[in-house]
């Protein structure tokens, strides 16, 4: 079956389609099937400065309508992103090769939630009164940054758009967002539906393209902000160009996040949060539970209990709503999947499960389990951003701690646990900005998230995203005379 996702055109400015053909070609890739779905052109730089300047040109306009008015509109997209939740969630499986059974309530959804949330704050940004000495008094401003850029990962990509977007515009920023090339489709509609909700043209521009595309939005003098999902690679060569011009930054990286599980959790559950902290989205999440932490005692009935579980797994076409495990984003990032179970191997781990590209068509990797897994092994060091789980074993909650911070990473955390107190010790001990108890992977809009050490600045979602993407103004009332000394 072939499947036509093509968009009217690659790039959205000024609140209209736009495209110029001499920009390189792009292919999008079915990853389920390998077969293309669309083509598109990667901006060209007069593209870039088009969508710059839009951005430029109409922030002030936007910035000058009271939050109450920029909150409808961002309301409005919200609930036209649910009424066309189904296309939306099957252009996103086209796009990223998620099932349609996890992008129909994660991704959309999510974004919805986002244009939902900022926009229902967006009426409720006030400033502070500060009484001083003498009467007098002061009072601080929440202003906008002015045009914020956003660039994008490739696997949740109308989640990351609208975890920018949604903020970034309901405090009075214009955005340009570049999505990932993998995955240029689904932000165009947002543009499309932002704009249908009344935004005015030129605050939400998308250009589409690589890295240098990316490099040319980050640096331009214009651009006051820019926020990227990425991996830490990226990340250091980002952070270092915005720094640059003292822009500010927030950064979502990547990740090789612990989850203990004590002896006495709940096992069923801990299993539960081990997939979905592994193979939700066959392994492509960023906060991922890659290093699964089991104490001693609970250790074969996990594995066992696991390797039952693992059999409920529904490799297949993700278009199918009984699909419940897909494929691999694309087929660079399948073999750099394949090579890490490879020096798992090579290293001594224990093969416990999965292992090898699935035999079908498209890029799917199974679901892969190793056991015995020493700390010192690449594959429990690296990220790896596929469906492999490393198990490795423990004593003690202090060694366990010790070896879980012993990453230069820091995004997320999880513990399995029934005994209250040590839950939250526990918590309070992770070098990570999110962390969950007894759960693993939620990531509710009214949360704050992001990472610590080499997973990131900065915060998204919850109040504190509001504060990465505004600058707070003081302003000094004097009441009485000013006193000079000549
Ligand atoms: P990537 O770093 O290769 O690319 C991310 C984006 O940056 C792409 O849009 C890319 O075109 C752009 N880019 C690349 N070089 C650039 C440059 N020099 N200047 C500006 N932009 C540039 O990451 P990816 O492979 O698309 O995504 C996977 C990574 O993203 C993983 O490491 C994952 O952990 C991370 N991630 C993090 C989060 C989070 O919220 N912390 C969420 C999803 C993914």
């Amino acid at each position: 079956m072939t499947h036509d996702a093509q968009p009217q055109a690659s790039h959205f400015i000024d609140g209209a389609y736009a495209e110029d053909p001499a920009g390189a070609e792009m292919a999008v890739i079915y990853p389920a099937t390998g077969d293309r779905i669309a083509t598109l052109h990667e901006a060209t730089p007069a593209l870039v400065e088009r969508a710059l300047a839009s951005a430029k040109a109409a922030q002030p306009a936007w910035a000058a309508m009271s939050g109450m008015e920029r909150g409808r509109i961002l309301r409005r997209a919200a609930d036209i992103i649910r009424e066309r939740n189904r296309a939306l969630s099957e252009l996103e499986t086209l796009d990223t090769g998620k099932p349609l059974q996890e992008t129909l309530v994660a991704d959309a959804t999510s974004g919805a939630d986002a244009l939902e949330y900022f926009g229902g704050l967006a009426a409720g940004l006030t400033g502070e009164h500060i009484p001083l000495a003498n009467g007098d008094w002061a009072y601080t401003r929440r202003e906008p940054l002015g045009v914020c850029v956003g660039i994008g990962a490739w696997n949740y990509p109308t989640q990351i758009a609208c975890w920018k977007a949604a903020p970034a515009l309901a405090v009075g920023n214009a955005m340009v967002f570049k999505p990932s090339e993998t995955t240029p489709l689904s932000t165009l509609k947002l543009a499309e539906i932002l704009t249908e909700a009344g935004l005015p043209p030129g605050v939400f521009n998308v250009v589409q393209g690589a890295g240098e595309v990316g490099a040319a939005l980050v640096t331009d003098p214009r651009v006051a902000k820019v926020s990227l999902t990425g991996s830490v690679p990226t990340g250091q060569k980002v952070y270092a160009a915005a720094a640059a011009e003292m822009k500010h930054v927030t950064m979502e990286l990547g990740g090789k996040s612990p989850m203990l599980v004590f002896d006495d959790a709940d096992l069923d559950n801990a299993v539960s949060g081990a997939i979905l902290g592994n193979f939700y989205s066959s392994g492509q999440i960023c906060t991922n539970g890659t290093r699964v932490f089991v104490q001693r005692g609970i250790k074969e009935a996990f594995l066992a209990r696991l390797a039952e579980r693992l059999s409920g797994a529904v490799m297949g076409d993700p278009l199918d709503e009984a699909t419940n495990f897909g494929p691999m984003v694309s087929e660079g990032q399948m073999n750099i999947v394949l090579n890490y179970v490879a020096k798992g191997v090579e290293e001594g781990a224990r093969l416990v499960t999965g292992g090898q590209r699935a035999d079908r068509p498209g890029f799917f990797v199974e679901p892969t389990v190793f056991a015995d897994v020493a700390d010192d092994m690449v594959i429990a060091r690296e990220e790896i951003f596929g469906p492999v789980m490393c198990v490795l074993d423990f004593d003690t909650e202090e060694e366990a701690m010790a070896r879980a911070n012993a990453t230069e990473y820091g995004l997320a955390a999880g513990v399995f646990t029934r005994d209250i107190q040590r839950a939250h010790r526990v918590a309070a001990g992770f070098e990570a900005g999110t962390c969950w108890i007894n759960s693993y992977n939620d990531a509710p809009v009214e949360v704050p998230f992001g990472g610590t050490k080499m997973s990131g600045v900065g915060r998204e979602n919850g109040h504190a995203a509001i504060e990465h993407y505004s600058a707070l103004k003081s302003v000094y009332v004097r009441m009485g005379d000013v006193d000079a000394p000549f």
